[in-house]
């Protein structure tokens, strides 16, 4: 039984549709694949709709979170939810507050560049944010365009919209304790994703991960792309020791990462342990 746990599609920052990704998954000899799309279910339907008998769909999301270091600052957590009911209403809220943020926040960065002198009208720019979530520094850097600031969207970013630039306004994205108690609360389980990819950028120490087991986080993802053999081995003491499962998978982009669907796999009884432990949204079988 062949199983990949963390896959993208053209609903966050993947190239194949949903049911592009299930035609790739089938390709590829897998009997279960994961459908986690960036802090998004929207993929969900469609992949359930192509499901190809004798496969097994996994809905889940890969959650944009944050942890605090010991100096202060925040460091971006990954975390992959499971089999959760997305309607539940603890989520719901928090998507909620995650979609008037994302605009306070883009608000802000244009209120900043309108105070320096720059043609770009704040109010304006709310206005043409849409209301599904989906706000981003993109629909900044479109105002940018329109006000001939700059001629394209990378441009934009070089120049306006970096997180090192005077106008960047940090994103609150949700505390990673309270992601994993909330996708508890959904009948859903939880693993940390990729948690020492280093090259990503600053990632949690063991403290972290000890207190997340603590709080009920179900696994850590070992067996990434983006981990080195010697990485994987110390992850995978860390997990017997805190009593967590471990997970591997292809963290598939598509056309966007040269990884392939079902390079990294997940052990089936681990597969069957996570099933047993939520009461969400259960696996669907083709
Ligand atoms: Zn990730
Ligand atoms: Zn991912």
């Amino acid at each position: 039984m062949r199983i990949d746990l963390h896959t993208h599609t053209v609903l966050s920052d993947g190239t194949d549709t949903p049911r592009e990704l299930i035609q790739a998954a089938a390709a590829a000899g897998l009997d279960v694949l994961a459908i986690t799309d960036h802090d998004t279910t929207a993929g969900w339907q469609e992949a359930v709709d192509a499901l190809p008998s004798g496969m097994t769909l996994i809905r889940g999301a890969e959650l944009s979170c944050v942890s605090t270091s010991e100096q202060g600052w925040p460091i971006s957590v990954h975390l992959l939810a499971y089999l959760f009911d997305p309607d539940a209403q603890a989520l719901v809220a928090e998507q909620r507050r995650l979609r008037a943020e994302r605009r306070e926040r883009l608000r802000r960065m244009a209120e900043r560049m309108a105070a320096d002198g720059l043609p770009i009208d704040p109010e304006a720019v709310l206005a043409s944010l849409p209301a599904d979530g989906s706000a981003g520094r993109p629909h900044l850097a479109r105002a940018l365009i329109e006000a001939g600031l700059v001629s394209s969207v990378s441009e934009a970013f070089d120049k306006y919209l970096g997180s090192r630039g005077r106008y960047y306004v940090r994103r609150a994205d949700t505390p990673v304790r309270r992601a994993v108690a909330m996708i508890a609360e959904a009948g859903g389980v939880t693993v940390l994703a990729h948690p020492w990819a280093y090259s990503r950028g600053p990632t949690v120490g063991e403290d972290v991960i000890a207190e997340l087991a603590a709080a009920g986080l179900t696994g850590i993802e070992v067996d990434h792309p983006d981990h080195d053999p010697a990485t994987r081995q110390r992850l995978r003491g860390l997990a017997a020791e805190l009593g967590l499962l471990t997970t591997g998978s292809s963290d598939y982009h598509g056309a966007n990462k040269p990884t392939p669907i079902g390079a990294e796999t997940t052990d089936p009884e681990v597969y069957e342990q996570l099933v047993a432990r939520a009461t969400g949204r259960p696996p669907v079988r083709g």
